[in-house]
C-alpha cells in the first residue's frame, strides 16, 4: 500500500516550514504539517509575553532567502515574528497543507510497508514516506517542582502560556528565573507591578543591545536594492559568529576573544548599577558563553528601582501567600512568574516518541548511548526520518542557520535518493559514528570544556555533562558540508 504522503512534518515553526519550502522545491507536493497548537509560528505563536523580541537583529533572523525589508527595528518584536511566519506561508503556500491542534502522539517505521505511522491523539494515524520531526529545541516548558508550589493561592504565569486578561497593576509580584526570557519580561514587569522580587538562581551574561527603529527611508532602500539588506545581514553575521559561535567554540585558541566579550558585558553592568553589591550578585561566575548570553539595555537598570528587589538566596517553599528563600526570608506575593525554561533533555530530544527499525526508541537509545546525529538531522536505524531539532545540529549564531543548513541536507539527500529511483534512505553506522566524533573532539576546544562552566547550569548540558546541542563548525563550514556530505554516508534501497 501506498502512504498516503510524501511527507509528515510535526511542527509548524519555522522549523517545519522551511522543510515543508524545501521539499516542495523537490516537487513533493503531497505533505501534511501536523502542529499541536491552534495556528502556526512556533515559538513566536505561543509565546506571548510582554517584551518579547528577537535578540538576534531581525536581518539575520529571517530566511535568507525571504528578506522582510520592512522590519520595524533591528530586534523586531514578538508580533512582528508572527507576521513575518504568517507572510512566509502565505507566500509559500502553506497553509493548505497544516493541520492544526494536531498532537501527534508518535511515530512508527513499518518496515515492510517501507512507510511511517505518524499517530494523533483523537484522530486517525496517518502514513508518509518520510517522516520530519520540526519539533524546536524550546517547545517544552519546564515547571520547577519546588516544595509547596501547588499550595500557592495567588496567580502562576509560565512565560509560554502569557495570560493577557490577567491585569498586573497593583499586584506584589515574584519571577523566578533570570534567562533570556526574563531578561526581555523583567523591565516590563517591573514597570506594571507594585513590587516585584527577581529570583535569581544563576545570573546571566547581558552585553548591550544595539538597538532602533529602522527609519521607512532605510527600509525602502533595503526594498528597493535588496543587496543592501544582504550586506547588513553579513554585517551583522560576522559580529555574531565572533561573539556567539568563535568565542565559544574556540575558546582554546582565542580565549581572548571570550574574555573581551565578557569585559563588554561586565562594562555594560557597571555603567549600568551603581551597587557594587548588586553588580557583585549580578555578575556570573562562570565563562562567558557556557549558557547562552543575552542583549539588553533596560535589565540592569531595573535592579536600580525601588520596587525591584533581587533574592539570590535559595527558594525554600513556596507557601499560600508567598515565598520562602534559605535565609528565612519571605515574601508575599499573589502573583508569581515562571521564567524557569524548557525542559530539552527529557522531554525534547525528542519531543514525540519515535520508533525506528527493529524496534529501536530512539529517546530511549539516545539516553542508553549517547545523544547523537550525523549532520544533527538524520540517525542510524530510522529510514526515512529526518530529525531537525537534534543533538549538534544547532547553530550558535542563529536558529535560522540551522534550518537552512538542514534544508539544504535534506535536499541533496533527497535528490539522491530520487536519482537512484530508490525509495528508502538511512544513514550508516559509519557516518554517524565518525560526525559524532569529530563534534566531540572539537567540542574539546570550546568554552564547555575549557573554560569554567560548572556553576552555569546550562541546559547545553545533557544529564551526562555531554554539551551536545550545538554544532562545532562555523556557519560557513555547516552551510559547505550540507552542500558537500558524502552521498555514500547513507545507504539507499
Ligand atoms: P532558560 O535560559 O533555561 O532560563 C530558565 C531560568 O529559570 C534560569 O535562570 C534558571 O536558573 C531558572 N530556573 C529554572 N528552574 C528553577 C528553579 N527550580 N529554581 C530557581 N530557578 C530556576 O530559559 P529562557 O529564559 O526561557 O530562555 C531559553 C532560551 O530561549 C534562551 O537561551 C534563548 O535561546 C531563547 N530565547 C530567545 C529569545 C530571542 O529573542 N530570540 C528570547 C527569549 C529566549 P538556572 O540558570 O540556575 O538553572
Amino acid at each position: 500500500m501506498s502512504p498516503q504522503y510524501d511527507a509528515v512534518i510535526v511542527g509548524a515553526g519555522f522549523g517545519g516550514m522551511g522543510a515543508a519550502i524545501a521539499l516542495k522545491q523537490l516537487g513533493l507536493g503531497n505533505i501534511l504539517i501536523l502542529e499541536r497548537e491552534d495556528d502556526l509560528g512556533g515559538t513566536w505563536h505561543v509565546n506571548r509575553y510582554p517584551g518579547l523580541a528577537v535578540d538576534i537583529a531581525s536581518v539575520t533572523y529571517s530566511y535568507s532567502f525571504e528578506p522582510n525589508p520592512h522590519w520595524s527595528r533591528l530586534f523586531a518584536s514578538g508580533p512582528e515574528l508572527k507576521q513575518y511566519a504568517d507572510h512566509v506561508a502565505d507566500k509559500y503556500e502553506l497553509r493548505q497543507y497544516m493541520r492544526f491542534g494536531a498532537v501527534v502522539g508518535g511515530g512508527v517505521w513499518d518496515s515492510e510497508a517501507r512507510q511511517w505511522t505518524v499517530s494523533i491523539a483523537g484522530q486517525e494515524s496517518v502514513t508518509a514516506r518520510y517522516l520530519l520531526t520540526a519539533t524546536g529545541f524550546l517547545s517544552q516548558p519546564h515547571t520547577p517542582d519546588i516544595p509547596g508550589i501547588d499550595t500557592f493561592k495567588g496567580k502562576i504565569i509560565h512565560t509560554t502560556a502569557w495570560d493577557d486578561s490577567y491585569d498586573l497593576s497593583g499586584r506584589k509580584a515574584a519571577i523566578i528565573g533570570t534567562g533570556a526570557t526574563a531578561v526581555q519580561l523583567i523591565p516590563k514587569l517591573a514597570q506594571q507591578v507594585d513590587e516585584l522580587t527577581v529570583y535569581q538562581r544563576t545570573p546571566i551574561w547581558v552585553t548591550p543591545k544595539v538597538d532602533a527603529p529602522i527609519p521607512r527611508p532605510v527600509q525602502g532602500l533595503f526594498a528597493r536594492l535588496p543587496f543592501t539588506q544582504r550586506a547588513a545581514r553579513a554585517v551583522n553575521t560576522a559580529i555574531l559568529e565572533a561573539m556567539m559561535v568563535s568565542a565559544v567554540l574556540h575558546f582554546r585558541q582565542a580565549r581572548l576573544l571570550n574574555t573581551a566579550a565578557a569585559a563588554v558585558a561586565k562594562l555594560h553592568l557597571r555603567a549600568q548599577v551603581r551597587d557594587p553589591e548588586l553588580r557583585r550578585k549580578l555578575t556570573p561566575d562562570y565563562d562567558f558563553g557556557c549558557k547562552r548570553p543575552t542583549f539588553s539595555n533596560d535589565y540592569f537598570p531595573t535592579f536600580n528601582k525601588p520596587n525591584v528587589h533581587l533574592q539570590t538566596s535559595t527558594i525554600e517553599r513556596i507557601e499560600s501567600d508567598g515565598i520562602v528563600t534559605a535565609d528565612g526570608r519571605k515574601a508575599n506575593v499573589d502573583t508569581l512568574v515562571l521564567a524557569t525554561g524548557f525542559n530539552l533533555w527529557d522531554f525534547n530530544f525528542p519531543a514525540i516518541e519515535i520508533i525506528g527499525r527493529e524496534g529501536r526508541n530512539l529517546g530511549k537509545w539516545w539516553r542508553e548511548n549517547r545523544f547523537q546525529a550525523f549532520e544533527g538531522i538524520s540517525v542510524p536505524q530510522f529510514p526515512n526520518y529526518l530529525t531537525l531539532a537534534s543533538p549538534y545540529s544547532y547553530s550558535g549564531l542563529s536558529y535560522f542557520t540551522t534550518i537552512e543548513v538542514q534544508m539544504k541536507h535534506l535536499k541533496r539527500l533527497l535528490n539522491e535518493v530520487k536519482r537512484r529511483g530508490a525509495t528508502t534512505f538511512e544513514v550508516t553506522e559509519e557516518a554517524n559514528a565518525e560526525y559524532l566524533d569529530r563534534m566531540t573532539e572539537k567540542l574539546g576546544d570550546s568554552v564547555f570544556y575549557q573554560g569554567n562552566c560548572q556553576t552555569s547550569r546550562s541546559y547545553y548540558f545533557n544529564q551526562h555533562g555531554e554539551a551536545a546541542i550545538l554544532r562545532a563548525t562555523s556557519t560557513i563550514t555547516a552551510h559547505r558540508e550540507a552542500e558537500r556530505f558524502p552521498l555514500e554516508s547513507y545507504n539507499y534501497a
